[in-house]
């Protein structure tokens, strides 16, 4: 997807602060964080979202998810807690049309979200 522009994070073609990648999934800090620790996970893969995830899709949202509990704990929240999050559709919040899960962590997040 050239307009996509996760796609072209993955790709090396914009840059952003990767703090880990394999051949599956790419993991940078978010540009406006909202907390001390803010990172975005997403696949290589263009996927829009959630919404579009489908069972073959099982192994690399895993990934995704074990991906985050990793860097949870390499960024040093692992224990003081944290939040994974996915933003999905307009009601969501969604502003990137590019799967990506929120790592949140570093302060006390409020719940519920607004
Ligand atoms: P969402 O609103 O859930 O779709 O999240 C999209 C996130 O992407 C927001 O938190 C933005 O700050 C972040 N973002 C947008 N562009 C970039 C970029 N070039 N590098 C890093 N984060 C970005």
């Amino acid at each position: 997807m050239p307009d996509c522009i996760f796609c072209r994070i993955a790709a090396g073609g914009i840059p952003a602060s990767i703090v880990y990648q394999d051949d599956r999934i790419v993991a940078f800090r978010d540009l406006h964080p909202q907390a001390p620790v803010h990172l975005l996970l997403i696949p290589r893969r263009h996927m829009t979202n959630l919404a579009a995830a489908e069972a073959g899709d099982a192994a690399l949202l895993g990934e995704l998810l074990i991906a985050a509990s990793r860097l949870a704990v390499s960024e040093g929240v692992s224990e003081s807690g944290y939040r994974v999050v996915a933003n999905t559709h307009r009601d969501g919040g969604q502003s990137v049309d590019h799967l990506h899960f929120h790592l949140l962590g570093g302060r006390a997040l409020s719940w519920p979200p607004g």
